[in-house]
């Protein structure tokens, strides 16, 4: 898209903006139905399209995309009047009769520039926040996901209002392009390194900024008692890994960490499982996505080759360019300081450290960026409660992982390395509304004692009313002091 259409957009977005359409609840529920509509009649159009760009199987998704958006649809649809409403605040009693509201107002018009591993999910999700909190706004999808970005640009004009949203395709000039224009807020999913490039144009601006970035999500695996509960850890794990776009996802296992005695049980274990879920020769499998593009495949190609990593490979390694097709991997302690320790994954290969206690994850994993989720399997209370309070992280999930992204109530976002902001349910509404404190006084009660001239009464008095001492005013304004 050339420069001129960018502007033509903007102006055309300001406009909506400023004609306070994109205000009304009626205008916000009938783009929320819009999308509604797009995910029911095009299903079978998103199916393809996540296959061609990343081979992600139907069910895959429907899981992670389609069946997740349309859940915060629903939900925003149903609590659209209740996050609309003004909420009353509770007040001193000094500044009786006086009363104060929070009243949440849309920011104006907003970028939202997104990666490409969720790339229908991770365009729609921040969009619902910006409808349901009546702004009008910019999509911009990742260039290597070009069949969903395509889909995106075609459809989300026919089913919403496109004169204040719209989808603007392209890669990296576009990208730059748009964030030199002034918004009203930009969120963006990527990686930390074009986190600062964001950032730093926003600052030009004074433009807020979320930044839901990666980094490398850790998962604890301690003995649990029980076979059952190991079974359901392990298939757990072997789902965080490898069972989420093949492990090109910011909140997948990054790593495993786990006491040396388990060790190689736990490889055992996982072999079994990715077996399993993907039969004996997983290239067959149409159960498993496919990495990126080459360029990627490339990198994950490189970060084995590295003779120490591949001394280190217990299971897997092969893989096949022409497919973009990757084996589930396992490595049991690769150098920490290799490449495959130090930077991201996002593909299917699992580093597995071993420690000589579990206890010691927490310092292995607090010495180190803060990640985007923790996750760990245990059933010790006590290591459960040092993970909360020694480490730091967006997010921790106990004896699951994954799960905690479709959990409403909590928010979803970084820490650190890994981006700050937050959205999802009521989160993703607050994401895109400033929160206006309104407070109405009136005209019955007038006390002189704020102002000049001073006095010591009036000091007394400030002291007394900033500390709450209602009984220290009271008797002030009796003209009696507290023996
Ligand atoms: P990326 O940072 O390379 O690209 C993200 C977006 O930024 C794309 O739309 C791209 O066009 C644009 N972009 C790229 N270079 C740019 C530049 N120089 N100037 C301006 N814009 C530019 O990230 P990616 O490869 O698409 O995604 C992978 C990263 O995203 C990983 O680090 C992953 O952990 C992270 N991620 C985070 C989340 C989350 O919710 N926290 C979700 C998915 C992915």
């Amino acid at each position: 898209m050339e420069l001129l259409d960018i502007d033509q957009s903007m102006e055309e977005l300001r406009e909506s903006f400023k004609s306070r359409k994109t205000r009304s609840i009626a205008w916000r529920r009938s783009q929320l139905k819009g999308l509604q509509g797009l995910l029911e009649e095009k299903e079978g159009d998103i199916f393809r399209a996540l296959q061609e760009d990343l081979g992600k199987p139907c069910a895959e998704s429907y899981r992670d995309e389609v069946g997740t958006v349309k859940k915060s649809l629903n939900l925003s649809l149903a609590c659209l009047e209740e996050w609309t409403s003004s909420k009353k605040v509770r007040l001193p009693m000094v500044l009786f009769p006086t009363s104060g509201e929070l009243v949440a107002e849309p920011l104006g018009v907003v970028l939202i520039i997104t990666s490409w591993n969720f790339p229908l999910g991770l365009a729609l999700e921040p969009l619902i926040g910006a409808i349901a909190a009546g702004n009008a706004a910019v999509v911009k999808p990742s260039e290597l996901s070009p069949a969903c970005s395509s889909f995106l640009a075609t459809n989300i004009p026919i089913y919403l209002d496109n004169k204040a949203i719209k989808v603007i395709q392209g890669g990296v000039s576009v990208s730059e392009q748009l964030l030199d224009k002034k918004w009203d807020k930009i969120f963006f999913t990527g990686s930390a390194r074009v986190g600062r490039i964001v950032m730093s144009a926003a600052s030009k601006h004074l433009t807020p900024v979320i930044l839901e970035l990666g980094g490398k999500c850790p998962a604890i695996y301690d003995t649990l008692s029980s076979y059952r509960d190991t079974k359901i850890a392990i298939r757990r794990i072997t789902l965080g890994k490898w069972g989420l776009c093949s492990g090109q996802a910011c909140i997948g296992i990054d790593y495993l960490l786990v006491e040396e005695r388990n060790a190689s049980a736990l490889v055992n274990m996982l072999k079994d499982r990715i077996q399993r879920n993907y039969g004996n020769d997983p290239r067959e499998s149409n159960s498993m996505s496919r990495i990126v593009n080459k360029h990627h495949f490339q990198r994950l190609r490189n970060i084995l080759k590295d003779p120490k990593v591949a001394a280190s490979i217990v299971h897997g390694g092969s893989m096949d360019e022409d497919t973009l097709f990757i084996e589930p991997t396992i490595l049991m302690n690769p150098p920490l300081d290799s490449e495959i320790m130090t930077e991201e994954i996002f593909g299917p290969i699992l580093p597995i450290i071993t420690l000589k206690k579990i206890e010691d994850s927490i310092e292995f994993i607090s010495s180190r960026p803060q990640p985007l989720a923790i996750y760990a399997f245990t059933k010790n209370e006590t290591l459960k409660k040092r993970i909360v309070s020694e480490t730091s992280s967006g997010s921790i999930t106990f004896n699951d992982c994954i799960i905690q992204f479709v959990v409403d109530a909590l928010p979803f976002g970084g820490v650190g390395q890994s981006g700050f902001g937050k959205y999802h349910g009521k989160f993703s509404f607050d994401a895109f509304s400033h929160e206006k404190a309104v407070l109405r006084r009136s005209f019955i009660t007038e006390f002189s004692s704020g102002s000049p001239p001073w006095n010591d009464f009036k000091l007394g008095f400030l002291r007394a009313a900033y500390n709450f001492d209602y009984i220290a005013l009271f008797l002030m304004l009796l003209g009696l002091k507290r023996s």
